[in-house]
């Protein structure tokens, strides 16, 4: 190593990082690393900007569902107790959730919301007959909890359990590849509502 390096103290011309393509030119090519380097620097910034704002979004939201009102009690649509606590969000939102089974939907009227969460507790049991193949980091929130699902030959499915993005493809990669295309559009496995479907 050191005598390459001293060799190219000598012999600048046969260094090949003082090359700008076939041209000889030190100074340049000097000047071309430090501008790569500076740009990379400005995208793993940029990239840890994005992250933040994803993560302050989300909570922003989680404390949204805190003053969230309770409208009613229904009758759960998985368990069949009247634990299903419907609550209104705004005046256009509504989101409920089963104390019993846990099951959770979201929609633009109750009704809506009811079916998201039925949606959601069908899902929930398809899982039951699919394999989980691995765990990985999730392409948004960067946390070790993508788990990546097998429901049979050529069809897998990844879902965050910190974030909520998820995807599905013919191949494990091309789930993950579909999670990475919606980070920061708000996907949510635990929230699929009617138009996700
Ligand atoms: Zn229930
Ligand atoms: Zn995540």
């Amino acid at each position: 190593m050191g005598e390459w390096s001293d060799f190219f103290e000598d012999f600048p011309e046969h260094n090949p990082a003082n090359y700008v393509g076939d041209r000889f030119a030190p100074q340049e090519a000097k000047r071309l690393r430090e501008q790569e380097a500076l740009y990379h620097e400005q995208q793993r910034r940029l990239n840890s900007e994005i992250f933040g704002l994803i993560r302050d979004s989300f909570l922003k939201s989680e404390h949204k569902k805190k003053l969230a009102t309770m409208v009613s009690v229904e009758r759960c649509v998985q368990c069949g107790e009247m634990k299903m606590y419907l609550y209104q969000l705004d005046n256009y939102f509504f989101r409920c959730e089963c104390d019993k089974c846990g099951i959770h939907g979201k929609g633009k009227t109750k009704e809506a919301a009811l079916t998201a969460a039925l949606t959601f507790a069908e899902s929930q049991k398809q899982k039951l007959n699919a394999i989980m193949v691995s765990v990985e980091y999730c392409v948004q929130c960067g946390e070790m909890k993508m788990n990546v699902y097998q429901f049979h030959e050529n069809y897998f499915s990844c879902e965050c359990d910190e974030c909520g993005i998820y995807g599905e493809g013919e191949t494990k990669e091309s789930a993950l590849d579909l999670a990475e295309s919606r980070i920061g559009e708000g996907f949510d496995w635990r929230e699929k509502d009617e138009s996700d479907i």
